[in-house]
């Protein structure tokens, strides 16, 4: 972890490592914002239960086993996931499965590819603001000073100044697209550089907050001081997180019940809540509501009891983006040597990313030496609700072939293909209603990547800083001692900084 990390403790509680006796929290939802909660709130000594709909936990970075027709099982997975450094909460709770965290292997660069063999890698930049940026701007191939000219330079800046009360304030109202087409950085730089970042959180461009996509480059470029490099995981996830942390959940004495759903929550007597599931009444003194948004509606729409009006509206207000296809190809032919185990792609219709299974997972490693061939991740983010599942397919085989021309003549072995619509919406000028950790009730606590937080965060840290901060929350109401939460410099560097040069006052 860098010195330019910052621990924060929300809310801050210095008092006992336990909980009183007979303390007891329902955990809704077994993703990693509700299994960072029960953590958290196991190790104090709450009794927890925790009820997860899948008959897995993991969420949407869950696994689950499946075969192939030759008979062989496999873990197949919701997608590939990148494990960034700057995930300082996500790697505390990892720890407690793998404290020298050897289940994450590094990955030395995160290439984009464009058509044409366009590349622009982001392998060995400066970590520090603003040299990262100048030295991403000066390699970029698609980018010559006479563009740099062009720059709408006091709205690149806004990347340097990031403060969440001013920059959600001044831009979440406007579209991502509206901002990144607002910077006139030629068309090619604009997706070599930029797609990677408004790409990867499912949203459609123009269908985004600019002002979520200000606090995206600041917590993955611009503020973070880790640099742009990420780890992946080198088993599948059962194995490698979700085994352990069911072992070390039950160590803790927490009850999981996997394949039930909870239906509603009801205020009793004497400040205790009662939440309904598949299986009865679960009764405790706090709820963790950690669940997708469409699930989390429907509770809180089957829940009367949770009854503050602004609340409601900020929760009816959530939303999801644009369904997303993953699609796992085990092909017969080998990729040619020396590609990268993933990669990020521009301009490439809709394929998003390529993951090479077989260069880091050991499942996949082990049928590429048994087989020959080779295990193929396709991702293709935000695409439209009624594309064509045939026509998508077709188009990502195309792109496929177009940036690795040995795949043309491979087959296909094996294949999964999932489309799924279950990923939080960032709408523009959401942010001003969309719902915290805290509620408008006294021992219930959201929790999940959609929720608002006071620290830069996103996607999986997001899910597990929302866990703790939750958890936190309802043991502050005993001053049990906080878990604390770690977080980049939550401001820009040039935040606060007046800036009037001459070339920055266009007007914005
Ligand atoms: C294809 C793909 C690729 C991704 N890649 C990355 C990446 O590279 N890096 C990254 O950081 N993030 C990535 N993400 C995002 C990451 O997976 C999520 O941000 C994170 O897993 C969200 O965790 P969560 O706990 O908030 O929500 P979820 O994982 O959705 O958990 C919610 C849980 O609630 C359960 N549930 C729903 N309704 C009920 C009910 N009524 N009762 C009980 N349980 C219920 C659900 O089954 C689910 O398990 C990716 C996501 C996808 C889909």
């Amino acid at each position: 972890m860098s010195r330019g990390s910052r621990e924060v403790y929300l809310p801050l509680a210095t008092g006992p490592l336990a909980a009183p006796d007979g303390r007891s929290v329902v955990v809704v939802g077994g993703g990693l914002a509700g299994v960072a909660a029960a953590t958290v709130l196991a190790e104090r000594g709450v009794e927890v239960t925790l009820v997860e709909k899948e008959c897995y936990l993991g969420g949407r970075a869950g696994a689950w086993s499946e075969r192939l027709s030759s008979g062989e099982s496999f873990e197949m997975e919701r997608g590939f996931h990148a494990f960034f450094r700057q995930y300082y909460n996500l790697r505390a709770l990892l720890r407690r499965i793998d404290p020298e965290l050897d289940l994450l292997a590094p990955l030395e660069d995160y290439p984009i590819l464009g058509p044409n063999g366009e590349v622009q890698s982001f392998r060995d930049l400066p970590r520090r603001t603003p040299f990262n940026v100048i030295s991403l701007t000066a390699r970029s191939p698609a980018l010559g000073l006479a563009d740099l000219v062009r720059v709408n330079g006091r709205r690149a800046l806004e990347m340097l100044t990031y403060d969440a009360e001013r920059t959600y304030g001044r831009r979440d109202g406007m579209s991502a697209g509206e901002y990144l087409d607002s910077l006139r950085f030629p068309p090619r730089a604009r997706h070599l550089l930029f797609d990677v970042f408004s790409h990867s959180f499912f949203n459609p461009e123009y269908e985004m907050s600019a002002g979520e996509l200000l606090m995206m480059f600041h917590f993955y470029f611009t503020g973070n001081p880790e640099g742009l490099v990420f780890d992946v995981a080198r088993a599948p996830f059962s194995r490698s997180i979700w085994e352990p942390f069911t072992r070390y959940l039950e160590s803790l004495g927490v009850r999981i019940q996997t394949g039930t759903s909870a239906r509603t929550v009801r205020r009793l007597e004497g400040g205790r809540w009662s939440v309904m599931t598949g299986r009865g009444a679960l009764q405790a003194e706090g709820v963790v509501l950690a669940v997708t948004v469409p699930a989390l509606k429907k509770l809180v729409a089957a829940s009367p009891d949770l009854d503050e009006p602004a609340w409601r509206r900020g929760i009816e207000g959530l939303d999801l983006t644009n369904p997303f296809a993953v699609w796992r190809l085990w092909l017969d032919r080998p990729t040619e040597r020396g590609r990268a185990p993933f990669v990020g792609t521009t301009g490439l219709g809709p394929l998003d990313n390529i993951s090479l299974y077989h260069l880091f997972e050991d499942e996949s490693r082990a049928w590429y030496e048994k087989h020959g061939g080779a295990v193929v991740e396709l991702h293709a983010y935000a695409i439209e609700p009624d594309q064509d599942d045939g026509e998508l397919r077709t188009r990502l085989l195309d792109a496929l072939h177009d940036v690795y021309p040995e795949t043309r003549n491979s087959g296909i072995l094996e294949e999964r293909y999932l489309v799924r619509r279950d990923c939080p919406a960032f709408a523009p000028g959401s942010h001003a209603s969309r719902p915290g950790v805290e509620t408008a009730f006294e021992g219930v606590t959201l929790a999940g990547d959609f929720v608002k937080l006071p620290i830069p965060s996103a996607l999986m840290e997001r899910a597990v800083a929302s866990g703790f901060l939750a958890a936190n929350y309802l043991l502050a109401r005993d001053r049990v001692r906080s878990e604390p939460i770690r977080s980049i410099p939550p401001r820009g560097l040039l935040a606060g900084v007046p800036l009037r040069r001459p070339f920055l006052s266009r007007p914005l």
